[in-house]
C-alpha cells in the first residue's frame, strides 16, 4: 500500500466529497434497501390516487394497532392514532414520552400526483367515437400523456347521495383508456408548434368507446351505449358526472429499471416515494421521545390550497387538539416542533445538464437529498431553513450513518418549484425539505434509485429517534 501524500491526507480531511451510496454501504444494507423497495413497489401498484393512498395508510395503521383519533381523549406514551381528513389526507401519530407542549416531530409528505382529471360534464360523441373532456391536475408536459394506457379512478356521488368508488383498468382483463395523438405523416403543422403547445389542454381528450347502441334509431348512439354501460356498472346517469371526481392515471405497473435492477420506474413516485417511508418510519416508533407524526397531505401538486392541502388548517387544528389535551395552547406545541418536509427533488440527468448547477444538484444514488430552500427568482416563495436547523438534521443523519446530499431545484433563474415546507414554517415550526432525487419528474413514468428510497426511510427514522 502506497503512503498517502500530505495533500491527499489534507484533502481527505478538508474537502467535501459525496460518494455513490453503493460504495459506502455493506451488502446487508443494500439487501435491506432492495427488500424495503419491494414493499414500496407493491404499495405504488395498488395506490394511484390520494384517496387510495389514504385508505392504504389507514388500513396499514389499523393492522399496526393505530385507532381513530379522538380529540376528547387523553393519550399516553406509546399510544397510536390516525386521523383521516375527508378521505384524502392522513395524520399518523405515535405519542412520545415527552409532553406535546415540548414539541412534536413531523414528517410531511404528499400523496397526490400529477394526473388527468375529468371535467364535470365530460362525455361526448364525435364522429361515432365516445370521448371524455379533461382538465389536467398539477404541472405536466402534456405531450407525454398521449398514447399511454390509462386507468380510471375516483368517486361518483349519485343523486341520492350514494357514493360509488371507481377503479377500472388496473386489473388484468379490464379495459383501459387512451389520449390519441396525430400520426407523424400528417403532423407537419403540429411538429412546428413549440413542445409546450405540441398537445394543448383541450386536446387531452380520452377515448372511451366506439360502438353504438343498436336496438333503436336516434342520435349519439355511441355515447348512449357508454351511458348504458355506466348505468349497468355503477348505477349512474349522465347528470351524476356533475358530482364526481374521476381521474385518469397511467395503467401500467412499476418495474425495476436497468440490468442491475438498481432503479424503479413507475407512476407517482412524486411524492409517494416520500409518503411511504414517512409512514413506515412512524410505524416503527414504539415509544418515541417526542410525539411523532407523519402527515400525508393532498393538493400539493396544485399549490396546497383546499381543505385537504397543507395550506389549510387541519394540521394546525390537530396540533391545537394535542395541546388542549395537556391544558396547553397550540402555539406552545408549534413553536418547539420540528418537521422534515419529505418531498422529491430533481436528480441530475446527464442528458439535460444545462438546467442544473452541478455543484449544488442532487444525484441518483447519493442518498436522501436535503433542500435548504426551493422557490424561484431570488428565493421567492420559499421557507429557507435556518443554518441551525440544517445543522441539527445534518448531525442526526451523520450520527445514524444516513447517506445524504444537498440539492437545489435547478440553476438560479432557470425555473423552480415549491413544497409544503413554507406552509409548515408559517405555523412557527422549524422545517427543511428532504427526499428522494427523481428522474423524469411529473412524467407518467418517473425513475428513482432503490438506495435513495431506503436512505430516505433511514433518515426519517433517525429523525424520529433523535
Ligand atoms: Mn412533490
Ligand atoms: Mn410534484
Amino acid at each position: 500500500m502506497e503512503e498517502k501524500s500530505i495533500a491527499e491526507k489534507l484533502s481527505e480531511k478538508l474537502v467535501y466529497k459525496q460518494e455513490h451510496a453503493a460504495l459506502t454501504l455493506g451488502d446487508d444494507e443494500i439487501n435491506a434497501a432492495d427488500n424495503f423497495c419491494e414493499g414500496y413497489k407493491s404499495f405504488l401498484n395498488s395506490c394511484k390516487t390520494e384517496r387510495e393512498c389514504a385508505d392504504y395508510f389507514k388500513s396499514e395503521a389499523e393492522k399496526k394497532g393505530f385507532s381513530p383519533y379522538d380529540p376528547k381523549k387523553k393519550y399516553k406514551p406509546g399510544e397510536k392514532v390516525y386521523l383521516v381528513n375527508r378521505g384524502k389526507a392522513v395524520i399518523l401519530t405515535v405519542f412520545g414520552k415527552r409532553k406535546c407542549s415540548e414539541g412534536v416531530r413531523i414528517a410531511a409528505a404528499h400523496i397526490d400526483s400529477p394526473r388527468i382529471d375529468l371535467k364535470q360534464n365530460p362525455l361526448y360523441e364525435a364522429e361515432e367515437l365516445a370521448l371524455f373532456k379533461t382538465h389536467y391536475y398539477g404541472g405536466i408536459k402534456k405531450y407525454q400523456w398521449t398514447t399511454v394506457p390509462l386507468s380510471l379512478h375516483g368517486v361518483v356521488i349519485l343523486k341520492d347521495g350514494k357514493s360509488i368508488t371507481v377503479s377500472l383498468g388496473e386489473n388484468e382483463g379490464e379495459p383501459r383508456f387512451v389520449i390519441t395523438d396525430l400520426l407523424p405523416h400528417l403532423a407537419g403543422e403540429q411538429m412546428k408548434r413549440t413542445l409546450d403547445k405540441g398537445i394543448e389542454g383541450e386536446e387531452l381528450n380520452i377515448l372511451v368507446g366506439s360502438r353504438p347502441f343498436r336496438s333503436d334509431s336516434g342520435s349519439e348512439l355511441v355515447k348512449l351505449n357508454i351511458l348504458k354501460i355506466l348505468n349497468e356498472k355503477y348505477g349512474m346517469i349522465e347528470e351524476d358526472f356533475l358530482s364526481a371526481e374521476l381521474e385518469l392515471v397511467p395503467a401500467f405497473p412499476v418495474c425495476d429499471i436497468g440490468f442491475d435492477r438498481s432503479l424503479i420506474g413507475g407512476y407517482g413516485h412524486d411524492d409517494r416515494v416520500c409518503a411511504y417511508p414517512s409512514a413506515m418510519a412512524v410505524f416503527d416508533c414504539a415509544v418515541p421521545e417526542y410525539t411523532s407524526l407523519a402527515v400525508l397531505a393532498d393538493k400539493e401538486e396544485t399549490g396546497s390550497d383546499g381543505n385537504t392541502g397543507l395550506n389549510s388548517s387541519y394540521l394546525k387544528h390537530f396540533l391545537e387538539d394535542l395541546a388542549r389535551m395537556e391544558g396547553a395552547e397550540g402555539r406552545d406545541v408549534m413553536r418547539l416542533s420540528e418537521c422534515l418536509s419529505a418531498d422529491v427533488n430533481v436528480a441530475f440527468d446527464p442528458t439535460f445538464p444545462s438546467v442544473l448547477e452541478k455543484r449544488n444538484s442532487a444525484f441518483v444514488n447519493k442518498g436522501i437529498v436535503m433542500t435548504k430552500y426551493t422557490g424561484s427568482r431570488g428565493k421567492g416563495g420559499t421557507s429557507d431553513a435556518s443554518a441551525e436547523f440544517v445543522g441539527k438534521i445534518r448531525r442526526i443523519f451523520d450520527d445514524a450513518d444516513v447517506i445524504w446530499q444537498i440539492g437545489e431545484l435547478g440553476k438560479v433563474d432557470e425555473g423552480g418549484g415549491g413544497t409544503v415546507a413554507k406552509y409548515i414554517a408559517n405555523l412557527d415550526i422549524d422545517v427543511v425539505d428532504v427526499g428522494v432525487p427523481v428522474l423524469s419528474m411529473h412524467s407518467p413514468f418517473e425513475v428513482v434509485s432503490k438506495l435513495d428510497v431506503y436512505m430516505t426511510y433511514r433518515g426519517l427514522s433517525a429523525f424520529f429517534k433523535a
